[in-house]
């Protein structure tokens, strides 16, 4: 099959992780008789320099074209001096409002090789760790009615939680597809003892459960899922989550993993159209000197398969590719000495030892 590929490298390590994910993919190509055509374009400090604003309408309408985006990173020292509207980020927060993605799909891996950078007892990880928080992204409080009163007290002020039937069942669709392609559990995660919002959020739930009877469904409340999160992650598939629980226990998640630069994202809307893209920065610190760990711009380009295109194969040989180097002791800089003795690679000996395995 043909997939059009919207490229955007962005500033510091960017264009080093993205052309690792780019030659993987290209691999992939062959290996599965897909083709990917992939048109670069311009957006955070690069497109500043380049065309005086973050992110240039060329740019959104080049996405809008492609049936996927890849991204690396954005931002840098370069243009943190710059007025807001003028900052990367902009670029950043502008690309997903202008494709209108509602879903953001974070997944947690402790890989098996890499448990000793898990801050977790090792009996608690025993044989890594395999969760996906799929939170809702353009809802809730940080999108509510806000406002400061005076009240008997002095001053106030108030944010308000408000989800519709239609926001909560669309982002519970992509959590209960995004299970059922993986062990088919899903807890959704909300505070119905206590909110309103929640108790729509469960009604909502409980119904379309019975549209995916392949699934097994259960509700948790948020404060016992960030408790359970550190007591035995292993017991998470799919967490679903809305716009602020989600924030939370995403961040909560990774940190259990213990490393930045093998986390993944995806941000999906309407359609297959989403942005792919590695959880952390531009790390500006060490752009430029081969030192940055290609792998979570690798398994973003293997995410894009599996959401985007329905390559479940593909994607699959992704993972087990990268589980595979790890094993072997393969190690960037970032992850050195994690899990015994380790062989040290570049940012491009990385991406070819996961292709090795492809
Ligand atoms: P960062 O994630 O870029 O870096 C934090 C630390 O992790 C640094 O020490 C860095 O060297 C290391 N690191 C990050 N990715 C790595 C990788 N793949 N391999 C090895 N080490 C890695 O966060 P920061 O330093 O706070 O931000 C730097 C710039 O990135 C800022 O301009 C910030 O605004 C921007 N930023 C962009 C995004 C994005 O584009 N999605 C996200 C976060 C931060």
């Amino acid at each position: 099959m043909d997939f059009k590929i919207a490229v955007i490298k962005g500033d510091g390590i960017g264009p080093e992780i993205v052309d690792e994910a780019l030659k993987t993919l290209n691999v992939i190509g062959k290996k599965f008789g897909h083709h990917f055509t992939y048109t670069e374009v311009l957006m955070g400090g690069c497109a500043i320099d380049k065309t005086g604003v973050p992110l240039p309408d060329e740019t959104v309408k080049i996405c809008k074209e492609s049936d996927s985006v890849l991204l690396g990173a954005v931002g840098g020292p370069k243009w943190d001096t710059l007025p807001g509207h003028l900052r990367p980020e902009k670029g950043l927060l502008g690309i997903r409002s202008a494709l209108g993605l509602y879903a953001n799909l974070r997944p947690a891996t402790l890989y098996a090789p890499l448990k000793d950078a898990c801050m977790l007892k090792p009996e608690t990880v025993q044989d890594g760790l395999d969760i996906l928080i799929v939170r809702e992204l353009t809802g809730g409080i940080y999108f509510g009615e806000r406002g400061r009163s005076q009240g008997k007290n002095g001053e106030e002020a108030y944010d308000t939680e408000r989800y519709s039937v239609k926001e909560i069942e669309r982002i519970a669709r992509v959590a209960f597809k995004a299970a059922r392609a993986r062990k088919g559990k899903l807890a959704s995660v909300d505070k119905a003892n206590v909110l309103e919002s929640s108790r729509l959020w469960r009604e909502v739930i409980h119904r379309l459960a019975n549209e995916y009877p392949d699934v097994e469904c259960r509700d948790i409340l948020v404060d016992n899922a960030a408790m359970q999160l550190v007591r035995d992650p292993a017991q998470f598939d799919v967490l679903l989550t809305s716009n602020m629980f989600g924030d939370i226990l995403s961040d909560e998640a990774s940190m259990i993993t213990g490393s930045i630069g093998m986390l993944p994202s995806a941000s999906l809307g309407e359609g297959r159209l989403g942005l792919y893209e590695p959880t952390h920065g531009s790390a500006p610190d060490i752009a430029g000197q081969g030192k940055a760990n290609p792998i979570a711009t690798i398994i973003s380009a293997g995410m894009m398969l599996r959401y985007a295109f329905d390559l479940q194969k593909e994607a699959n040989a992704i993972d087990e590719a990268v589980l595979s180097v790890l094993k072997k002791g393969f190690r960037t800089p970032d992850i050195a000495g994690v899990g015994g003795e380790s062989k040290l690679l570049s940012t491009v000996e990385m991406g070819e030892a996961v292709r090795a395995e492809l």
